[in-house]
């Protein structure tokens, strides 16, 4: 028996996850890898507003918020689910609660790492985390923080598609097949009552993905059959005997 494998997707609010990668965190649950999500938010003044319309106060927005991604997180089978609640717009993270994050990459070790495009102009929480997750990936790998504790490998970090695409200035170069998973990443969406208005963008976003997948596995040559994919931008290099 191999070492268990893991993956680590780091989530500025608590639906981010689910739009951007959830296809990915199914398709990885389903080939055994253990994959843990961490909400630093539950996007509650931001990413809420029918909720807000509806008359909830803060608390009852952050608790149907943390509702509705559990709920997402067993339709894809996430393997665990933690919250930070650490407010968003704008979201602050202070240093203990960076070496909380420290502490998680640590105890995971995950093989890949999942988080926000580099640039975000309409969110400065989501460019926020993706630096973020470089900062405590840094600090996870040095030999000098916290002395004796298993320091972290060179996991890569796939940077998810954003919502306006061209505006963050994000380019994917892989593209994953979530066709065997996609009826799980549409109830996983369908979870996020508070966003009715994302279900069937995301569900187009998957459509265009596939149509990639197929374009570039192949293309009019026999590319694969894939309906939705969902796409990644890499931020570190592969390391390869062949190509
Ligand atoms: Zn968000």
């Amino acid at each position: 028996m191999g070492e268990q494998k893991t993956a680590l997707v780091l989530s500025a609010h608590a639906a981010d996850f689910v739009w951007r990668c959830g296809g990915a965190i199914a398709l990885h649950q389903k080939l055994g890898y253990q994959v843990t999500v961490v909400c630093l938010s539950y996007g509650e003044r931001g990413e809420s507003a029918r909720l807000w319309k509806e008359g909830n106060t803060l608390d009852e927005v952050k608790s149907i918020r943390r509702k509705e991604a559990e709920n997402a997180a067993k339709a894809l089978n996430v393997h665990d689910i933690q919250f930070f609640d650490l407010g968003d717009y704008p979201l602050v993270v202070d240093e203990q609660n960076k070496m909380r994050l420290v502490d998680v990459l640590r105890a995971v070790q995950p093989s890949f790492m999942l988080s926000h495009s580099k640039y975000d102009p309409y969110n400065t929480d989501h460019m926020y985390t993706s630096e973020l997750a470089l900062e405590v990936r840094m600090i996870a790998q040095a030999w000098g923080h916290n002395p004796g504790e298993k320091v972290l490998g060179a996991p890569q970090l796939y940077l998810f598609e954003p919502h306006q695409t061209e505006q963050m200035g994000w380019k994917p170069d892989v593209f994953l097949d979530i066709t065997e998973v996609w009826d799980q990443k549409r109830a996983a969406i369908e979870c996020m009552e508070g966003q009715h208005h994302l279900w069937d963008f995301y569900t187009n976003v998957a459509e265009n993905r596939g149509n990639h997948f197929r374009r570039n596995s192949g293309g009019q040559a026999g590319g694969r059959a894939a309906k939705y994919a969902e796409g990644f931008q890499s931020v570190f290099p592969r390391t390869v005997d062949e190509l």
